[in-house]
């Protein structure tokens, strides 16, 4: 019996294959395939926008890991949104989203899908009761990440379901940061879960994707019509680096914590360091929610300097064994400041994100290294 994450994360999806005994998936690298007669398809497979030995994959794993039904691989995690929500929701339909959305999903909805006639409201959801004042008799979704970027905010993903659920609309979390390993959405109520593959599932920063998966049999069915459908689905080689990535994922997820909790020690006690966000502080206002749905907190780790702006700018340019740039999730750590890299489209949007925070994407290194890059670029 196959049922441990990480024998799933190795396995699933991965048999030897049938007419070599090839161990790792081939990548294939085909458009089209040859017919037996007219119609005489093998395994299924016509044409590789539908569907992709490489991909198919893929995707079994990905629905293996999330504990769902049906996984979908897309060329990037914002091709997965949009094509996500352009299959559950019609033009005049209403989302509730959080009001610390990633950047990418906020300019989904502002800039391209409300010229669709989507309307949506940027809501606090760690505020449930906020969360329920928002519902209207029109809302057909309501939209999570948790943990938030960058201030690494805790929703309750049981709590905002059961909201979702009362008003028939559908719950959608963007599982990016917790990862599957660190978090199963759909074991709590979701509908359907939502991933950067590029981040932690991907973890090696050399690939741009992104997935969703579901555990309802006839939704996983509409999802794949819009995926064929629109077409933005990843190749055969992405889908390759991303399944070798997901080999790993349990034990990376465990260090990118091991690590993390070290640096968040450094930080509680440095003194040009006004205040620690990662979830696993008891201090955090979703430490509870968090350690009740998250198996750990994460690689994720963001601070105040004292001195504000420029100071925290200085920071970001003295690391050397932290790399300055944006993204997150790969074995190697980053370090980025958020109101003029990841979040300088949000300047002046309810969004915005203050001065003097610094993101930590923290990697697998060796632990004692980070601290000590960190401890000189953070200065006496
Ligand atoms: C990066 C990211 C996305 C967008 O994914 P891409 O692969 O860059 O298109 C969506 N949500 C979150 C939380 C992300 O970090």
């Amino acid at each position: 019996m196959i049922e441990g994450f990480e024998t799933l994360a190795i396995h699933a999806g991965q048999e030897p294959d049938p007419y070599t005994g090839a161990v790792v998936p081939p990548i294939y690298a085909v458009s089209t395939y040859k017919q037996d007669g007219v119609g005489g398809l093998r395994a299924g497979y016509e044409y590789s926008r539908s569907a992709n030995p490489t991909r198919t994959s893929l995707e079994e794993c990905l629905a293996a890991i999330e504990g769902g039904t049906r996984g979908m691989a897309f060329a990037s995690g914002l091709a997965a949104e949009d094509t996500l929500l352009r299959t559950v929701c019609r033009p005049g339909d209403h989302v509730i989203i959080p009001n610390d959305a990633y950047g990418g999903t906020y300019r989904l909805f502002a800039k391209v899908l409300s010229r669709w006639g989507l309307n949506y409201d940027p809501v606090p959801l760690g505020d449930i009761d906020a969360v329920r004042a928002a519902v209207r008799p029109d809302t057909k979704a309501i939209w999570v990440e948790t943990p938030t970027n960058p201030l690494l905010g805790i929703s309750d993903i049981e709590a905002l379901a059961s909201i979702a659920h009362q008003a028939n609309a559908l719950l959608l979390v963007d599982n990016t940061f917790a990862s599957p390993y660190l978090q199963q959405p759909l074991a709590l109520g979701a509908d359907v879960v939502v991933h950067s593959t590029t981040k932690y599932i991907g973890g090696h920063s050399d690939v741009i994707g992104g997935a969703l998966i579901t555990r309802d049999r006839d939704l996983g069915a509409e999802l794949a019509y819009h995926q064929n459908a629109l077409g933005s689905v990843a190749g055969p080689f992405d889908a390759w680096l991303t399944l070798r990535g997901i080999k790993t994922l349990a034990l990376r997820m465990e260090r990118h914590s091991d690590n993390a909790e070290q640096i968040v020690d450094l930080l509680m006690a440095h003194p040009r360091v006004t205040e620690v966000f990662y979830p696993g502080l008891a201090g955090h206002p979703g430490h509870e929610v968090a350690a009740k749905q998250m198996k750990r907190f994460g690689g994720m780790v963001s601070f105040r300097v004292a001195g504000g702006e420029e100071e925290a700018v200085a920071v970001c340019d003295r690391t050397k064994l932290f790399i300055l740039g944006e993204s997150l999730g790969g074995v190697e750590s980053l370090i980025e400041h958020p109101g003029r890299m990841t979040h300088a489209s949000v300047v002046g949007s309810p969004l915005e994100v203050a001065g003097d925070i610094v993101r930590l994407s923290v990697g697998i290194e060796t632990a004692e290294d980070l601290i000590a890059d960190l401890r000189q670029a953070l200065g006496a």
